[in-house]
């Protein structure tokens, strides 16, 4: 499958030179395949993962400011290509967080969604994150990822709970991005959880939940499926 590449103008033909193609309907520069795709390093923009499947799960979140209940979103592939794995397919379903860089017209159709980049004094940066829609507070990845009994893991893991909603992406380019990809098999629990389980008995947590790679395999199985998202130029 072709990869967008993000290509400044006046380095066009520093492009064209290496091989990088330009589809004149979507207005993208790529490259033909993923094998080649160290010669194009230059136009991923310090992205560490390539897509090439997409989905958007969402889900329901009462905000911590104005109690209000509002759909949060993320983004999940099983489909990808990382940086850290010498850019072998993983087919693996990844939940990214944090994500700093995405290309514009996704990250357009993501604003719509109140997922748009803002500055956490958690991680000292600027990363996508869910706002409110009634106080526009953010809701931090942190809170929602990595803290047992929040939007994530319960509407995600826990057996109680209904299952999330999710929509595919209908992209024709591998997408690159830059985010923190999980290792589901490696980290079981942070300290901050294990201190959770430990003082309340009775809650559910990743370390409890076993979510290991294979159980985040089901998500889409266990999920509803709705219409797929098609955006312009991706
Ligand atoms: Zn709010």
């Amino acid at each position: 499958m072709k990869v967008m590449l993000n290509v400044p103008y006046e380095e066009k033909n520093e492009a064209k030179v290496l091989g990088a193609k330009f589809d004149w309907d979507a207005k993208v520069w790529y490259c033909e395949d993923i094998a080649d795709i160290k010669l194009f390093n230059k136009w991923l923009n310090k992205t560490n993962v390539i897509c090439e499947n997409l989905y958007i799960f969402k889900m329901n979140r009462d905000c911590f400011r104005c109690g209000k209940s509002s759909e949060v979103v993320l983004l999940a592939t099983d489909r990808s290509y990382a940086l850290e794995d010498n850019y072998k397919l993983n087919i693996n379903m990844q939940i990214l967080t944090y994500l700093e860089w995405m290309p514009r017209k996704l990250g357009d159709y993501m604003e719509k969604l109140r997922y748009y980049p803002s500055y956490s004094k958690t991680v000292n940066a600027s990363y996508y994150m869910n706002h409110c829609p009634n106080c526009k507070c953010t809701h931090g990845d942190h809170f929602l990822h990595e803290v047992p009994n929040e939007a994530m893991y319960k509407h995600l893991f826990y057996k109680k709970s209904a299952p999330c909603r999710y929509s595919k992406i209908e992209n024709s380019f591998c997408l690159p991005i830059k985010a923190r990809l999980p290792h589901y098999d490696e980290v079981n629990s942070s300290m901050e959880l294990l201190m959770l389980h430990l003082t309340h008995e009775d809650m559910e947590n990743r370390a409890s939940l076993n979510v290991t790679q294979k159980e985040i395999n089901k998500l889409l199985p266990t999920s509803i499926r709705e219409e797929d998202i098609v955006i312009s130029g991706i």
